[in-house]
C-alpha cells in the first residue's frame, strides 16, 4: 500500500496534465448515503421515476411545490446533504490544485463539499444541491437569489424557467458542464478516479479515454470496481486517509 503511494506519487508528478474523477465513494465518508448497492437510498426506497425531467416540464409549478413540501426520501437526503461536511479526501484534492498539480475536478456529486473544501476548477456533472439553474440559458443562482414566491420562479436574466441545479433522471448533462469535461478528458495525461466505480455515463468514458489515448489511471476506493482492470495503480482503502498520504508524500519527494 505505501508503495502504491508511493507508484501513485510519481505518476502524478511526471504527468502534464492531471484530471480528478469523484463519485459517490468520496461523499459516503462525509456521512451521505450512496444511491446504489448496499445501504444505498435506491437500495432501499426504489429508484425514483426515470421520467422526472418530463414530469417536471409537463408540470414545472407541481414540481416546485412538492420540493417545497419536502416529504420522505428526499427530506432525509436533503438534511444528510446540508450537515454534510468536508473530510480529508476533499481537502487533499483541493490541496494538489492548490500545489498546481490536479488541473480540473469532475465530480459526479452535487453535494456541493468540493467547493466547501476550497477546490476551485471544478466541473459539477450532475449539478450542485444548492444550487438553481434556468432551463433556458444555463445561469447558475444561488438559492437564496431567487424568489419562491411565484411558482415556478422564473429567470431574471431571460424570464427561463429555473430548476434546481442537480440534473434529474431524464435530462440532459448541461452542454456548458458537459463540455467542460470533455475539454478537461482530452487535455488529461493522468486521471484520478476517486471513489467512483465509473458506471453512469457520461462519467464513465472519461476514464476510458485518459487511458485509450495511453495517459495513466489511478484508482482511490475501498473495493475492486470497473475501472480497476485499466488502472495504472489501484490504491485500497478510505480516500480520508489514502489522499492525504499521497499530498504528504508528493510534498516530501517534490
Ligand atoms: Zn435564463
Amino acid at each position: 500500500m505505501g508503495n502504491d503511494i508511493e507508484r501513485a506519487g510519481k505518476l502524478i508528478l511526471a504527468s502534464e496534465y492531471v484530471v480528478g474523477l469523484t463519485g459517490a465513494g468520496i461523499s459516503v465518508e462525509s456521512g451521505i448515503r450512496p444511491f446504489r448497492g448496499p445501504g444505498g437510498l435506491w437500495t432501499e426506497h426504489g429508484e425514483p421515476p426515470m421520467d422526472g425531467y418530463q414530469r417536471f416540464q409537463a408540470d414545472p409549478k407541481k414540481h416546485w411545490e412538492e420540493i417545497i413540501k419536502r416529504s420522505g426520501v428526499t427530506s432525509d437526503f436533503v438534511q444528510a446533504l446540508e450537515s454534510a461536511r468536508p473530510h480529508p479526501a476533499h481537502y487533499a484534492l483541493a490541496e494538489l490544485e492548490e500545489l498546481g498539480l490536479l488541473k480540473y475536478l469532475i465530480t459526479q456529486n452535487i453535494d456541493n463539499l468540493h467547493l466547501a473544501a476550497g477546490s476551485k476548477k471544478v466541473a459539477e456533472i450532475h449539478g450542485n444541491v444548492q444550487k438553481l439553474r434556468c432551463v433556458a440559458c444555463n445561469a447558475r443562482y444561488e438559492r437564496d437569489e431567487i424568489s419562491l414566491e411565484t411558482l415556478p420562479p422564473r429567470c431574471p436574466r431571460c424570464d427561463g424557467i429555473i430548476k434546481s441545479d442537480t440534473v434529474m433522471f431524464g435530462e440532459p448533462i448541461p452542454l456548458d458542464v458537459l463540455r467542460t469535461c470533455q475539454q478537461e478528458t482530452r487535455k488529461a495525461d493522468c486521471m484520478l478516479a476517486v471513489g467512483t466505480s465509473a458506471f453512469v455515463y457520461p462519467a464513465a468514458a472519461f476514464p476510458q479515454e485518459v487511458k485509450s489515448k495511453g495517459g495513466a489511471l489511478i484508482e482511490f476506493d475501498l473495493y475492486e470496481t470497473a475501472l480497476t482492470p485499466l488502472c495504472d495503480v489501484s490504491i485500497r482503502g478510505k480516500a480520508g486517509e489514502t489522499l492525504p498520504q499521497l499530498v504528504d508524500y508528493i510534498k516530501a519527494i517534490r
